[in-house]
């Protein structure tokens, strides 16, 4: 799943809208920015393999420490109680510990089943949405549009650049989306890890977002 995380990120602000956007979208799609880095060290694995779903040619054979139940759950906790520590914000920091969460479960509906739940178990899930290329499409564009419903219900923009920065990211998230959907597989793990990467920067583009939004704030 893509869209959808940012669509978590993105609608969380309506739960609470103390933290940045920034910081929402580092939860939500946290695992996965942290996956490329697991993926170029050679810690975890993949195998580029056409046709293994519908959806992706990605075989993950190999990812606990990033997409592991237990793993997912122990990195919620450790990222709300950083957060915690820095901003002595309790609820914002549960919030934030269950969306790094939220990426298991969304992840749950696509994926064939190839997450583990424990390190060292056999024990995988994944109810397979991917098989569908549009049962996958609808899911990630409904959850997205979702997310956007509600940030824009949440935020208002405080200049040209808090609207022009919020749209220009939703297209180029859905065109990303759309060439990935339509490009050849990659030919190495490594540039799946180096794509997955830059990923970081759609992180730094929330904060930048934030900065020139503002609380809608109802009496
Ligand atoms: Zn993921």
């Amino acid at each position: 799943m893509f869209l959808g995380h940012f669509g978590a990120g993105l609608g969380a602000k309506k739960i609470d809208s103390m933290p940045s956007l920034g910081t929402l979208f580092f939860a939500s799609q946290f695992i996965d920015l942290l996956w490329p880095i697991l993926l170029l060290f050679g810690i975890e694995r993949v195998i580029i393999e056409p046709g293994n779903t519908v959806f992706t040619p990605i075989n993950f054979v190999y990812y606990p420490f990033s997409h592991g139940l237990l793993s997912v759950l122990l990195w919620g906790v450790a990222f709300g109680l950083v957060y915690y520590l820095i901003k002595k914000k309790l609820k914002t920091a549960f919030l934030l510990g269950v969306l790094v969460l939220s990426h298991w479960f969304l992840d749950l509906l696509v994926h064939r089943p190839d997450l583990p739940i424990l390190p060292g178990s056999e024990i995988k899930a994944g109810l397979g949405i991917w098989n569908s290329v549009w049962l996958t499409v609808t899911l990630e564009v409904v959850v997205f549009a979702a997310g956007i419903f509600f940030y824009l219900k949440a935020t208002k923009a405080k200049n040209k650049k808090g609207n022009f920065g919020l749209w220009s990211f939703i297209f180029f998230l859905l065109i990303i989306y759309t060439l990935n959907m339509f490009s050849a597989p990659p030919d190495s793990a490594q540039a799946i890890g180096l794509v997955g990467l830059s990923q970081w920067l759609l992180v730094l583009w929330g904060y930048w977002i934030d900065k020139n939004r503002t609380t809608v704030t109802r009496e």
